[in-house]
């Protein structure tokens, strides 16, 4: 058996009730992990992003361990419970700590449907810093007052850090997680990439900044205010986050269109 055949995942899928709403939304989170991987957000085959099916909501969709991003297609994803038994494939793992607190933000929270989490090296920086994140640009603004911060306490695998997860998210999309990298939540896979890109953004500017040594001009707080109302009208609109995700599924379609086998 050569290198490759020894090193090649082991795809035992089974035979079992996949619903309508499953089967779309597998390609769906099939391009997400595409995406991350052209930006660079994930570290091999380590991070994860987890999606609910819609018409089965107490189970959803992860990366099993052992795959780069590169390599995920709709149908490699594994279906799991909340409780974290895999129903759609034989020898195959999750990563501990991803399924714990990703299987904990979905169950403590059914309004949202996605989660992300990368360790997107310009994020992993920012979350070295003492000061943590600054918005100073008109694209960042979508982040204002979005992002918590939650503190490293180890490998997030025992379930009892996922209250202080949930706390440290509050009512915000975004989290920069101290030393270690960046988490976002949406309703939708659309949402919590927009608050990805814009994180993973912000932190790469940040360091350019930091870089250029000069001093940071800040926006006011009275214009803070005011766009942070802009944003949230915008936010009203059912369009808000799908068009660019719409974008996005296309981009990943002409980067290889085989994420969706
Ligand atoms: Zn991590």
């Amino acid at each position: 058996m050569n290198v490759i055949a020894q090193a090649q995942f082991k795809t035992g899928a089974r035979r079992y009730d996949m619903t309508e709403g499953e089967r779309k939304i597998r390609i769906e989170a099939a391009a997400a992990f595409r995406l991350a991987y052209h930006y660079r957000w994930n570290l091999q085959i380590n991070n994860h992003i987890c999606v609910r099916i819609p018409d089965r909501p107490d189970h959803f969709l992860m990366n099993p361990y052992g795959l780069g991003w590169d390599e995920i297609t709709a149908s490699k994803l594994a279906t799991v419970r909340l409780d974290g038994e895999i129903v759609s494939h034989d020898g195959v793992e999750l990563g501990p700590a991803g399924l714990n607190f990703h299987s904990g933000i979905l169950e403590a929270r059914p309004e949202i449907n996605c989660t992300m989490h990368v360790h997107a090296r310009p994020g992993v920086a920012v979350a070295a810093t003492k000061q943590g994140l600054i918005i100073v640009d008109q694209s960042s603004m979508h982040l204002y007052g979005e992002v918590g911060t939650h503190n490293f306490e180890g490998f997030a695998e025992g379930e009892d850090e996922v209250p202080r997860i949930l706390r440290d998210l509050g009512d915000g999309h975004c989290l920069l997680m101290w030393n270690h990298g960046l988490l976002t939540i949406g309703r939708t896979i659309a949402e919590a990439f927009l608050y990805m890109r814009r994180l993973v953004d912000a932190c790469e500017l940040q360091i350019q900044l930091m870089a250029m040594g000069t001093e940071i001009r800040h926006i006011p707080k009275e214009v803070l205010e005011v766009t942070r109302k802009q944003i949230v009208e915008k936010r009203k609109s059912p369009r808000y986050a799908q068009t660019e995700w719409d974008y996005h599924c296309r981009l990943a379609e002409r980067l290889d269109p085989g994420f969706a086998q």
